[in-house]
């Protein structure tokens, strides 16, 4: 019977992922406004690029390809080496976010406190997917500097803001630099600017995903004025009157 449950997880994976790739989720770049940032693309997964004044860099996220070729070679045509990575950044601990990570030894690495013992494998992935296929096969993490919601970091000249918005994983992060919003999974955005939940079968709890739009709403107001552009890892972008005016009437709705 388990055996069933595997295989029948295994086609639907590959399925999605041929429809995924048949319908553009690995082209790139991907759709939507400029984010005014670079992006590296590995497969599906995207990297987010912030350079700093001294000419290093700040990551978000670290792709899909265990050994980080995309990312190293992107710093390679700058001249840059992994030691240049001034700090990782993750939204959360699926594989096509922190893949990379084995590639950059002794880069800090920052991640919101809730998704630490997912990071450093010390709970099990619980989504829908999770449970018919087993664990993935995750590279271990080591959370250098667990992070609060709405907590400020500073990198040299780069000011970055993590807020949480849990659901797709206990602690998925937003990240918030330089009038880029970063959503990670926990949004998707689709054909005409339309904004999409996050993908039922890859996420932990989708109630909570709802319910905690609204909150991250409310904390991010304040600053909802800086922002220029919303970016989804998967699915592109989406300028930000036009994305929170979706979001805000999402949680008005009650839901999507
Ligand atoms: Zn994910």
């Amino acid at each position: 019977m388990r055996f069933l449950f595997k295989t029948f997880g295994w086609l639907l994976l590959g399925a999605i992922g041929f429809l995924g790739y048949t319908f553009g989720l690995s082209q790139f770049p991907r759709q939507g406004p400029s984010l005014g940032i670079d992006q590296i693309a590995d497969g599906i997964a995207t990297t987010y690029v912030f350079m700093l004044k001294t000419g290093k860099c700040v990551l978000v996220d670290v792709g899909l390809d265990p050994t980080g070729r995309p990312i190293l070679d992107y710093l390679e045509k700058r001249g840059l080496r992994a030691s240049d990575v001034q700090a990782i950044f993750l939204t959360h601990a699926h594989t096509d976010h922190i893949g990379g990570i084995e590639a950059f030894p002794g880069v800090s690495v920052f991640a919101l406190r809730q998704e630490v013992s997912l990071l450093e494998k010390k709970s099990e992935d619980r989504n829908p997917l999770r449970q018919i296929v087993g664990q993935a096969h995750t590279p271990l993490v080591h959370v250098t500097f667990p992070l609060e919601d709405q907590q400020t970091v500073q990198i040299e000249d780069l000011s970055i803001t993590a807020y949480s918005l849990p659901g797709h994983t206990p602690g998925s992060a937003v990240y918030l630099a330089q009038g880029v919003l970063l959503m990670g999974d926990t949004i998707g955005i689709g054909w005409g600017g339309r904004v999409r939940p996050p993908v039922w079968l890859f996420s932990t709890d989708m109630r909570e995903a709802r319910a905690s739009m609204g909150i991250f709403l409310d904390h991010i107001r304040p600053r909802m004025g800086e922002v220029r552009v919303i970016a989804a890892s998967h699915s592109g972008s989406i300028d930000a009157v036009r994305g929170f005016a979706a979001l805000e009437r999402y949680v008005s709705n009650g839901g999507w």
